[in-house]
């Protein structure tokens, strides 16, 4: 078996900032102001810290040959990877909003955790921020297959193209807006954070206007099972949840799992959900046997503290928004009277704290999303998305 040492040296690790937030933030509902103040601080430390240009990712171990690769602030997100290490090759899940980021990564497996080739790349699901990268894995050389599940394969063949190009058509205005507030910025710090983001949105643009969609080589309906002499990996598929397609990749031996967007540190995305299906489908993937979750946002999770959180999170505002249609009820009016508040989901004594520090590390461009515009924004989701199935 393959003896490899894992070395980190951070100049800027995600624990300080989350203690930076702690310190600013007095309560969970501390008020907006601060909320603005420690998200920009943030922002701009991450854009001047003199790694930020090399280093995309903070590599953390969660169990004996698996690793979290969680995802820095970029202005074009990107999601965290799952690192396993085979006996010969390496297993990689997920792949960023595009191939330079999935370079860095590459790149960075090597320097920090193994010298083998990644032999598979697993797609938890179809958005941009976790297959736009696939090619760099492809032009890394070596024999690497894609795997992901039917629906995924086949919203990839459908969606993918056009959304790339949604974001590149979303770019120029970006760009316009970063330049505005550089010109009115009150610090040069400010300045350079907006120089920087407008660096990146640039790179952006020239790298993926000539995007090469990659799509799964292996694909499966309910499991796909990896035997290798280390451990067992399984890829599975539990129900709908944040898209049609979502799979896991859990590892009985090492007891983690990684599990994309369906559960992670953040307000859930659910333009493209199932929200009557998805706590559903989170409780069957809670019947496996793991501890750790590598999430497709957000921190490494040591327990399933905050995977029960989301799912009841989920849960009750479906329940809400539910009632409330039938009721006659408009988005707008659900949007009044379901407050943050209101939400027993949201009460448990560090989740909304937890949230607040999760969903402010990437640049907003003007002001930050605040935790009722997450509500509101999930509730028009799931108000439209009620009926499927
Ligand atoms: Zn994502
Ligand atoms: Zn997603």
């Amino acid at each position: 078996m393959h003896n490899h040492t894992h070395t980190q040296s951070h100049s800027y690790h995600p624990q300080s900032r989350r203690d930076f937030f702690r310190i600013l933030i007095g309560g969970p509902l501390a008020g907006a102001s601060i909320l603005e103040l420690a998200w920009h601080r943030a922002a701009w430390a991450r854009a001047l810290a003199p790694t930020a240009d090399a280093q995309l990712f903070d590599i953390e171990k969660v169990a004996e040959g698996v690793y979290c690769a969680m995802a820095r602030p970029q202005a074009q997100i990107n999601c965290n990877a799952a690192i396993f290490v085979n006996t010969s090759d390496v297993l990689v899940v997920d792949t960023h909003s595009q191939p330079s980021a999935a370079a860095s990564l590459i790149a960075q497996i090597k320097k920090e955790i193994t010298p083998m080739p990644v032999r598979y790349v697993v797609n938890t699901h179809f958005h941009g921020d976790h297959i736009q990268g696939n090619q760099a894995y492809r032009v890394a050389g070596g024999k690497v297959d894609f795997i992901a599940s039917e629906p995924t394969k086949q919203l990839m063949s459908d969606l993918a193209q056009r959304r790339v190009q949604a974001s590149l058509d979303g770019v120029p205005k970006q760009i316009d807006a970063m330049r505005g507030r550089a010109d009115k910025a009150g610090s040069a710090a400010e300045k350079a954070f907006c120089e920087e983001q407008i660096r990146q949105l640039q790179a952006y643009q020239s790298e993926m206007k000539s995007f090469t969609l990659e799509l799964p080589t292996i694909t499966f309906e309910k499991s796909y099972v990896i035997k290798d002499k280390a451990h067992e990996l399984h890829l599975e598929f539990h129900g709908r949840a944040h898209t049609a397609g979502d799979v896991v990749v859990f590892c009985p031996e090492r007891r983690v799992v990684a599990t994309g967007d369906m559960i992670h540190g953040r307000f859930p995305y659910m333009a493209d959900g199932f929200p009557r299906s998805w706590p559903k489908t989170i409780d069957s993937v809670a019947a496996l046997g793991f501890d750790k979750i590598c999430p497709g946002h957000g921190p490494a999770q040591q327990n399933r503290e905050r995977m029960t959180n989301m799912r009841d999170y989920i849960a009750e505002l479906t329940e809400k928004v539910e009632a409330g249609k039938k009721a006659g009820m408009s988005i707008a009016d659900l949007q009044k009277t379901i407050t943050v508040a209101s939400l027993k989901s949201l009460r448990s004594p560090d989740y909304l704290k937890y949230l607040s520090d999760n969903s402010y590390d990437m640049p907003r461009f003007g002001r930050p999303v605040q935790l009722q515009d997450n509500v509101n924004t999930n509730i028009a989701d799931i108000y439209n998305n009620l009926e499927k199935p």
